[in-house]
């Protein structure tokens, strides 16, 4: 009988491996039972961001709780190139799709930084978390990015990594030619300023930072969410694993 495929794409935090068997809790049970309909017998794709995708077959569903059972690998563990995303918080729906897209693009880490102009005091680093689950079970991902606490940004530069470029996504460069002038592979990160863009303190530490590379990202101002994507493509065509 042929090997039944997997509807359902899960990601979990146990560790995965041959003949492993997973309990679910009470929310991952509610989802694959109750919304999604599986029972005893079907198939699901499970990763934890370390392990590769694994099919396991589900051995008890019940209300509140379940098991499952690793079968095989069905994908191995691949990680993202070492791209953090540095970007400002801006409003609730729109960060959330920084964080989405950042996953779905691949990077390593996010980071949300508090900079002069920016309005968030808060994040709700867990709603974060779990959109960058959600979007790697969505788009097929093994790795999900940790997205970190907010930091202000003068703190994370005070003790930025000497060996980690900064593609400083710089609106003052609006209508320059858009190229990674200079660009070596090795650790990365992108910044991204909040709408009201970045201060003339920041962009002067920034500019006087060995490690930072400002870049044009065209002849148009964009909103923030819409530079972070145009970043991240512009960064994975060139140093990243799209190219
Ligand atoms: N209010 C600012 C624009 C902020 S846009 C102004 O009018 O100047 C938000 C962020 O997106 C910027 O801080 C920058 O990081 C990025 N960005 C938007 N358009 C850009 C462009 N053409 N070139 C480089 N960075 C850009």
């Amino acid at each position: 009988m042929a090997e039944k495929k997997a509807k359902v794409r899960l990601y979990v935090d146990a560790p995965l491996g041959s003949a492993q068997s997973v309990t679910l809790g009470r929310n991952q049970a509610h989802y694959l039972f109750s919304v999604m309909r599986l029972g005893v017998g079907d198939m699901v794709a499970l990763f934890n961001g370390r392990d590769g995708e694994w099919l396991a077959e589900i051995g008890r569903a019940a209300r509140r709780e379940g098991q499952l059972q690793c079968l095989r690998q069905s994908a191995r563990q691949m990680m993202p190139p070492d791209l953090w995303l540095l970007f400002a918080p801006i409003k609730k729906a729109r960060t959330d799709f920084i964080v989405e897209k950042a996953a779905e693009m691949g990077v390593a880490r996010i980071q949300p930084v508090q900079t002069r102009f920016t309005n968030a005091e808060r994040i709700r680093q867990e709603r974060l978390q779990a959109h960058a689950i959600e979007a790697a079970e969505q788009c097929g991902g093994t790795f999900v990015p940790p997205v970190m606490s907010l930091r202000p940004l003068g703190q994370v530069l005070d003790e930025w990594p000497g060996d980690r470029r900064i593609m400083f996504c710089d609106e003052a460069k609006v209508g320059a030619r858009v190229a990674l002038e200079g660009a070596c592979a090795g650790p990365w990160a992108v910044l991204i300023g909040p709408e009201g863009g970045f201060s003339p303190d920041e962009r002067r530490r920034l500019h006087a930072m060995a490690q930072a590379t400002p870049v044009s990202l065209g002849p148009r101002i964009l909103r923030a969410d819409t530079a972070a994507v145009a970043a991240m493509t512009l960064w994975q065509l060139t140093l990243g694993d799209w190219k």
